[in-house]
């Protein structure tokens, strides 16, 4: 038997690439709107701001042009927070 060799193999790295899915970052893939029953790719995001446990976060339900309202300039809204935000202004 020969001497070992104590070098560590070279052609062996560690390849312990951890691969996160952020289910925040935008995708690269176009998913379908999220709307119900919407095959549209989305286009943008919900710009709702949470609240009460989510608060800090924003709705990110993925929006096709014909499902996004935009609520300000830059903020887009689901159909369903762009209806809360419209009673909640009609409410002031
Ligand atoms: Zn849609
Ligand atoms: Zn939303």
């Amino acid at each position: 038997m020969g001497p070992r060799s104590l070098m560590s193999e070279p052609g062996q790295q560690s390849l312990n690439v951890t691969v996160i899915h952020c289910r925040r970052g935008r995708v690269h893939t176009k998913e379908p709107c999220s709307a119900p029953s919407c095959t549209t790719p989305h286009t943008r995001f919900c710009d709702f701001p949470l609240r009460g446990r989510k608060a800090g976060r924003t709705c990110d339900a993925k929006l096709c042009d014909s499902h996004a309202t935009c609520a300000a300039p830059g903020k887009h809204h689901c159909p369903p927070h762009a209806i809360l935000t419209l009673k909640e202004n009609a409410a002031k």
